[in-house]
């Protein structure tokens, strides 16, 4: 094994094994491993989770009271007292210039450790104290002959360190390989772009990252590195886009107006501002030759289904045929009753193709479809991507509610190149529009059609239970109808005080609800059973359904007004919103009780603001907050690595930046291939190999 770390032997570059490093071996780097840590590169990127700052050392005479200073002394005297109600370690200590106290509470351990005669260094903040100036729990160092006197021994990174790894330990590896960052760094940029962007170099960020001489520069080093990864990433996703548009080919539709009055036609009702825009915003995607790659985003009931069937209509009125996917047999087949709606007497064929059909009932419609005779096909995912063949599939609609499937949409890539709009009920915080969804143009639907009651919603402790039931009993006297929302199917076992939907039912049905019809609805039901308990419930045959959140997926009864939401700090945000969104569907007012008894500060807060807004994207940005944008949403889920040092909420404003010029080199030089990208090339290859597909665009 050889060892570097030297100068003399600086030939070792970003892809080697931290193993060969001074001061690790074989056991060590397995540690390291398990911090992410295998390479020089990774290395280089452990960054340091916090940072001290030193002052340059004082002297005894010189300090003032509130100031933060070092100095360096020798021990005079020291003394424990544990007789008083908080022990203390004390010690006197003294320079050429006078003597002063510190103190330190707790500081039993001190003992056999600092002893009269000792020269220690001392850093924190000094306080006048009985007219004399003490130190109180100051950090501090014995000065020995391996630690020479210098301030370095506190400044710099602190690790995030662990078992059999230690901060220091970390920071004692990594202080050799920034001698040669010369070797290892490269510029991305030129100088002219890094003085307009107020940027450091490279090279200097890695070592003030790790060794900031100042706070300044510390902040200077992380705005560089932040920026760098954030741009790497949009560099990623503006690959990735570019491809799509460049390599494959869809059919453009035209929209006449002609097309465009047939279409509207269709809808009883004037479309809202909102509608509109996402509907030009879609003709215009669809009339060129580049497949569209568009999310529509809406909360629930906002009025993206009316969207999606006027691209529809408008791939039919252009002789294609249009795929729509939902994620469950009910979606699918309540997709497929609105579009009843507004297609009624028209000529469009339309099927909804169901797991129950089989044989040759499903032979031969599939054979309609592969003909071209079939004009609009409604079914689930997995149905439609089983083993259908289109004749000339143009536009494929996907309602992901709030399950975003990236993955499914590269599959659907591959069969044809149709134009592709994904539909989903979550509203995506800015942020993540940029990230996450970075390669997709976004439309939004933020306001909902007229004519909506508004929804109350209330968080239900224990004791107001019973009023909420007779409050609940006056509306469905007056012929309202409520959903009734479960955790789970049974209780279970080793859970069992989590309300189950089935055992519930019985008891609401029997005990408190005896008057009226209660039905139950639960994903663990065979499809047909629940088509029947969802048609029981549209026609008003069921006042109650009791459901575990498969409602949630799309389900649409205007009449229905209350919704009950048991354990309700069980529920993210992002689910709740979802599940309320079923109710305040028609011009009355809306009850949404959240029954919940919670000490969780966090599911607290999820109910509090549920009660306080009905905004989806306020309640996505705050979901995006108490979350955080890793859990919200793993980057990495789709395909972009984890961000190290960036964050995308705090630092929005690099984001926009690094957005922005990722996009524009990749229009200038979409390979990549200009000398001066060499370097940026390099690094992004490393980072995230071919999963945007620069190899291939090459
Ligand atoms: P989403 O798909 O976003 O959940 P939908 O398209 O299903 O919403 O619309 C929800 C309800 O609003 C439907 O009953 C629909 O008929 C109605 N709706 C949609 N657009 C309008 C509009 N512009 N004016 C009035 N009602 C509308
Ligand atoms: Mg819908």
């Amino acid at each position: 094994m050889t060892e570097v770390g030297e100068k003399s032997r600086a030939r070792f570059d970003l892809s080697m094994p931290v193993q060969f490093l001074k001061g690790v071996g074989p056991a060590r780097a397995k540690i390291f491993a398990e911090l992410g840590v295998e390479t020089v590169g990774d290395l280089l990127e452990y960054f340091p989770r916090d940072w001290n700052f030193v002052p340059e050392p004082t002297k005894i005479n010189r300090m003032q009271p509130n100031e933060t200073v070092t100095i360096f002394g020798m021990i005079e005297s020291i003394d424990y007292q544990n007789y008083r109600r908080q022990p203390l370690f004390e010690a006197m200590i003294s320079d050429e210039t006078g003597v002063c106290r510190i103190v330190w509470f707790h500081g039993a351990y001190l003992r056999g450790q600092l002893e009269p005669g000792q020269i220690i260094m001392v850093s924190g903040k000094v306080t006048l104290y009985k007219h004399q100036l003490q130190f109180t729990n100051p950090k501090f160092f014995v000065v020995d002959e391996e630690h020479q006197l210098s301030a370095d021994y506190f400044s710099g990174g602190i690790y995030p360190a662990c078992k059999g790894l230690t901060s220091r330990q970390i920071k004692r590896v990594i202080a050799p390989v920034l001698e040669h960052l010369d070797d290892l760094v490269s510029e991305f940029y030129d100088r002219e772009f890094l003085k307009k962007a107020e940027l450091i170099s490279r090279k200097d960020a890695f070592a003030w990252i790790h060794l900031p001489p100042d706070e300044e520069k510390l902040l200077q080093a992380k705005r560089r590195l932040k920026y760098d990864e954030l741009f790497l990433m949009q560099l990623g996703l503006a690959l990735r886009r570019y491809k799509v548009q460049h390599f494959s080919r869809a059919v453009p539709c035209d929209c006449s107006d002609k097309i465009d009055s047939r279409i509207r036609k269709r809808f009883p009702f004037l479309l809202t501002r909102d509608q509109d825009e996402s509907i030009s915003e879609i003709v215009a995607d669809m009339s060129k030759s580049e497949p569209m790659n568009r999310l529509l985003q809406g909360d629930v009931g906002s009025g993206k289904t009316v969207v999606a069937l006027y691209a529809a209509l408008l791939a039919v009125a252009n002789k294609m045929q249009v795929a729509i996917m939902a994620p469950t047999e009910i979606l699918a087949g309540q997709h497929f009753l609105s579009i009843e709606r507004y297609l009624k007497n028209s000529s469009v064929k339309r099927v909804l193709i169901t797991g129950g059909l089989t044989g040759r009932k499903r032979s031969e419609l599939l054979n309609t479809i592969s003909s071209g005779e079939i004009d609009i096909v409604v079914g689930t995912v997995a149905l439609l991507q089983a083993d259908i063949e289109f004749q000339n599939l143009g536009l494929v609609v996907i309602d992901e509610q709030h399950k975003f499937g990236v993955a499914q949409r590269a599959q659907l890539r591959k069969q044809t190149t149709p134009h592709c709009l994904v539909m989903t009920a979550t509203p995506i915080p800015r942020t993540l529009a940029m990230t996450a969804f970075g390669d997709l143009d976004v439309s939004v639907i933020r306001h909902s059609p007229p004519g909506r009651g508004a929804v109350i919603t209330r968080w239900v402790s224990r004791h107001d239970r019973q009023k909420a039931y007779e409050f609940i009993r006056e509306r469905l006297k007056a012929k309202k109808q409520a959903y009734f929302i479960y955790p789970r199917i049974t209780a279970v076992e080793q859970d069992s005080d989590v309300k189950a939907a089935t055992d519930e039912w019985e008891q609401l049905s029997k005990k408190v609800f005896p008057e009226f019809n209660v039905g139950l609805l639960h994903g663990r039901m065979p499809s047909v059973k629940k088509q029947q308990v969802m048609a029981e419930f549209r026609s008003r045959k069921i006042d109650v359904l009791v459901s575990t959140i498969v409602v949630e997926v799309g389900v649409d009864v205007p009449n229905a007004t209350i919704m009950v939401i048991e354990e309700a700090d069980r529920f993210g945000l992002a689910q709740l919103h979802q599940l309320r969104g079923r109710i305040g569907r028609s011009d009355a007012k809306s009850y949404c009780f959240l029954f919940a008894e919670t000490d969780n500060e966090t599911a607290q807060n999820r109910l509090e603001i549920m009660t306080r807004s009905n905004d989806g994207f306020e309640i996505a940005e705050h979901d995006l907050r108490l979350r955080g944008p890793g859990e919200m949403f793993s980057t990495r889920q789709h395909g972009l690595p984890d961000m190290k040092i960036a964050n995308i909420v705090d630092d929005f404003d690099l984001l926009m930046m690094a957005r922005k010029n990722a996009f524009e080199m990749v229009s200038h030089d979409p390979m990549l291939t200009l000398a001066e990208h060499k370097n940026i090339r390099r690094s992004l290859l490393a980072k995230f190999g071919d999963a945007i597909g620069l190899a291939d665009v090459a």
